[in-house]
């Protein structure tokens, strides 16, 4: 595969390509593997692979309507910055949180976002369990994304309380996806939530284990939720 895959990948999820936009998602790339070598940003070191498995992978949400109609979305475990940059980069028109709870994996991606003019993304340090907490991120979001932090029943936990009534959660799963979904069940009708669809964006493609779980958040969550720091990890609702 070439780095014009990159553009046969917008045309196909129907994003507007540009020139810019694609320098700019393979300059993230290249700093982000020059990065790598000191702080573990991703275990994934070739280029082509790259592009597949984070940048093209990291779009994959972008044709729902979810997405679509969603203006402030927060990336919640973004690591070095999967999927929230590359959304960000190919959506310039809508804001985006990254929080992760580690710092050093938080600092580069907020310097490379500056470094590449990606001024469209807010990189927060902390844990979803206290961020969820605060009032200017409750409740404050129309689409959460996240990807590869934690299992379904303990994601919802942690994602769910940043979203209005209305807005929606994607979870994007790997294999085993559907079985987290029913082993969640009552976690998420307990935190306000009900699955609207599971969808396979890259059926028939190279990630077609890939699933993208839709969660639409019907009811306010209760305060009481997300508990304190490292309990929804360690005891599941
Ligand atoms: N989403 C990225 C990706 O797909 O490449 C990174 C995945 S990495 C396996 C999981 C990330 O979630 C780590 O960077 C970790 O620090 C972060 N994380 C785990 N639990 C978290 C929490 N409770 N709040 C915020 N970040 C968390």
């Amino acid at each position: 595969m070439s780095d014009s895959a990159l553009r046969t990948a917008f045309e196909r999820l129907n994003i507007p390509w540009t020139e810019e936009k694609e320098q700019t998602l393979l300059s993230y790339m290249d700093r982000i593997l020059e990065r790598n070598r000191q702080v573990n940003l991703t275990a994934i070191t070739d280029r082509e692979q790259f592009i597949e498995k984070h940048i093209i992978d990291s779009l994959a949400c972008a044709g729902t309507e979810a997405f679509g109609r969603s203006g402030r979305i927060i990336d919640v475990g973004t690591g070095g910055g999967f999927p929230g940059v590359p959304l960000a980069v190919a959506f310039p028109e809508k804001s985006f949180i990254l929080l992760d709870s580690l710092n050093k994996r938080v600092k580069i991606v907020d310097e490379l976002c500056r470094e590449l003019g990606i001024v469209n993304v807010t990189a927060v340090h902390g844990r979803a369990e206290d961020l969820a907490r605060q009032e200017d991120f409750r409740d404050g979001f129309d689409l959460c994304v996240s990807r590869a932090v934690a299992n379904m029943s303990t994601l919802c936990e942690l994602c769910l309380p940043f979203l209005r009534v209305g807005g929606t959660f994607i979870a994007y799963k790997g294999e085993g996806g559907e079985r987290e979904v029913e082993e969640a069940g009552r976690a998420i009708e307990l935190l306000g939530g009900q699955v609207k669809e599971i969808l396979y964006p890259a059926e028939g493609r190279f990630m077609e284990e890939h699933c993208l779980v839709q969660v639409e958040k019907l009811r306010p969550t209760d305060p009481k939720y997300p508990r304190r720091a490292g309990l929804p990890g360690r005891k599941p609702l």
